[in-house]
């Protein structure tokens, strides 16, 4: 079974990552190493390599590949970040980023999804640079800030701009933002102000 597996990712990591675009070898590293299979619930296994989004309880879901591969490489990430998740769900883009950056910081407002994730993240997998809080991700992590990447996998309806008070000069943010009608948006802090681009189009369920 685990070898099957690791057959259907490796060819995740060709036919929907890297043949879509995605060209960052630390991005398609790590999305070659974290087992995907461990982050859907029993139910959804056998669907874990399809490219695409599958529930993972409470109306929650986790992204699928080409968009966390989409996400984490538009973070350009050089491996000493600091970054702050907002969305932790099953703690799958969260792994990816633990692989790549230095500290991850990561928030979810559902209690059992955060409980749930830092289990299998810290207990089952062994990371030791995730950090895990319960919580209203607008409202960031003053404690930690500030972080040089923000990720967000949940979608308001406007960007909460509090939280670029907590990123540090030259950081990104990658969020999606809006309503019916969603935005992959990327802000760079530039001189202390907020420069912002539009990505892509894209579905995720709302922010709490
Ligand atoms: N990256 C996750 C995506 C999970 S779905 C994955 O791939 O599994 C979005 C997550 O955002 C859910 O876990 C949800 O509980 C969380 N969320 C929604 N609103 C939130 C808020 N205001 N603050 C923090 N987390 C929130």
């Amino acid at each position: 079974m685990t070898d099957s597996f690791a057959i259907q990712r490796k060819e995740m990591v060709e036919r929907h990552l890297r043949a879509r675009g995605i060209a960052s070898m630390a991005v398609l590293q790590a999305m070659a190493k974290v087992p995907r299979e461990l982050f859907v619930p029993d139910s959804e296994r056998q669907h874990s390599y399809v490219n695409g989004p599958l529930p993972i309880g409470l109306g929650q879901t986790i992204s699928q590949p080409y968009i966390v591969a989409y996400m984490t490489e538009a973070l350009e990430l050089q491996g000493g970040e600091k970054v702050l998740e907002i969305g932790t769900g099953s703690g799958y883009q969260t792994a990816v980023l633990a692989e790549i950056a230095a500290q991850v910081y990561t928030v979810d407002v559902i209690p059992e999804l955060s409980h749930a994730a830092r289990e299998l993240l810290s207990d089952g997998c062994g990371y030791q640079n995730i950090h895990f809080r319960i919580g209203r991700g607008q409202e960031g992590w003053p404690e930690f800030a500030p972080f040089e990447r923000m990720i967000m996998t949940a979608a308001p309806v406007q960007f909460p701009e509090v939280l670029f008070s907590q990123l540090a000069e030259n950081g990104l943010v990658v969020a999606p933002v809006g309503g019916m009608d969603q935005r992959l948006v990327r802000y760079r802090k530039r001189n202390g102000k907020i420069e912002s681009s539009d990505l892509i189009g894209v579905i995720f369920v709302p922010l709490l």
